[in-house]
């Protein structure tokens, strides 16, 4: 008996830099695993929105793009940005909007050590490091609210507002919080800097200690930000789900992946909670224009995502096998030469294709 397969639509955003690479490999990777399960398949369309397009035609996205992507059930992305293109264009031009206009609110990144791979900090353990930071992806320090006046003289001044709002911060908190709760060690850390930023900041502790009443079986501290980035480093076990600002959270995600290995191992997932629109998910690693085009980025970050687009699109079994394909890999030394081995991302590609063939 012959049945139909569900078909998930994919709209997908290579970009620029290694996003293409990556992308293109990550699209492998996901073929392979319909192909061999056979229960469903992924309709992809490809969108050329970039910096090296917009430098061609002066616009990243048509007037319409975000209608465009709103027809998907997923989306999935590269990365932005390229030396030619001053960075606050390309990022406005693009991501940020999307994350906007699509309700993006949470980012999730999962950080642990693969097997066969080593974090930076000695003695650190695979079971030491284990965390998923949830980051405020809709407001904070990246609001885009501010200006600048006398921009042409000496007496230039510019403001950068920051933007907390308690529908914000509340539903963040909530996501963190239900995060924490389906984790095994149920804990939650949340990170401010409300010493020194005393509005903002300071809703937001009170927010998540309102939200903390309803989780009572969630255990929580709080950290300054400057103080958690030592703490990363120094006592990595002690953590387990973090939640912090849209700026807070960019900056300590690169840290744990780095601690984790490297910044080309860790995943993203932009997510609408409320399924109205299509989420994203995107590796946390930018274009990374120095090895562009050299065939020799890692898709890992990229497969990773990849497991978690296929989570949130509810195949939980090719979610579970990709992860476990990737780990395989790994552990068996196919590794490009961030995480210290000698593949190019077309080896440790085919490596985990050849696994997810093996696995179902
Ligand atoms: P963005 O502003 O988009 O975050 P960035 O300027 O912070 O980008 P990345 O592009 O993330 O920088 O990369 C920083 C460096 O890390 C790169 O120059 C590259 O050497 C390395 N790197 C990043 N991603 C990968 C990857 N997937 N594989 C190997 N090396 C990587
Ligand atoms: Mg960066």
């Amino acid at each position: 008996i012959h049945s139909v397969a569900k078909v998930h639509r994919v709209a997908c955003i290579p970009g620029d830099g290694i996003g293409v690479d990556i992308t293109e490999a990550a699209t492998r990777v996901l073929n392979t695993l319909s192909t061999v399960l056979k229960t469903f398949e992924f309709d992809f369309t490809t969108f050329d929105w970039s910096s090296k397009a917009y430098l061609e035609r002066g616009w990243y996205m048509p007037p319409d793009g975000l209608d465009q992507l709103k027809k998907y059930d997923v989306i999935y992305f590269g990365a932005v940005g390229w030396p030619d293109v001053p960075d606050h264009i390309s990022l406005w031009s693009l991501i940020l909007p999307i994350r906007k206009a699509l309700n993006q609110y949470v980012n999730v990144r999962p950080t642990s050590i693969l097997p066969g791979t080593k974090s930076p900090l000695a003695d650190c353990k695979r079971e030491d490091l284990d965390w998923v930071i949830v980051r405020e992806n809709s407001e904070g320090e990246y609001s885009g609210q501010g200006g600048i006046s006398h921009e042409h003289s000496e007496h230039a001044v510019a403001t950068e507002v920051s933007i907390f709002t308690q529908v914000g911060i509340e539903r963040i908190m909530r996501f963190a919080f239900d995060t924490a709760r389906s984790r095994p060690r149920k804990k939650l850390t949340m990170v401010t800097k409300s010493n020194a930023q005393r509005h903002g900041m300071v809703l937001w502790d009170k927010v998540f200690y309102q939200v903390a009443k309803d989780y009572p079986d969630v255990s929580t501290d709080k950290m300054l930000v400057d103080a958690m980035t030592v703490r990363m480093v120094l006592h990595p076990t002690s953590l387990d789900t973090i939640v912090a600002t849209n700026l807070h959270a960019d900056i300590l995600s690169d840290l744990a992946a780095a601690l984790s290995g490297s910044i080309g191992i860790a995943p993203s997932s932009n997510l609408d909670p409320t399924r109205k629109n299509p989420s994203m998910f995107e590796p946390i690693h930018g274009s990374a224009p120095d090895i562009a085009g050299k065939g020799i980025a890692n898709p890992i970050g990229a497969f990773w995502s990849a497991a978690e687009m296929v989570r949130w699109l509810g195949e939980t079994e090719a979610a579970d096998g990709l992860m476990k394909a990737i780990s395989n890999v790994t552990a068996a030394g196919v590794k490009t030469k961030d995480l210290g081995g000698s593949e190019d991302t077309k080896g440790v590609t085919n490596a985990v294709c050849k696994e997810i063939e093996k696995l179902f």
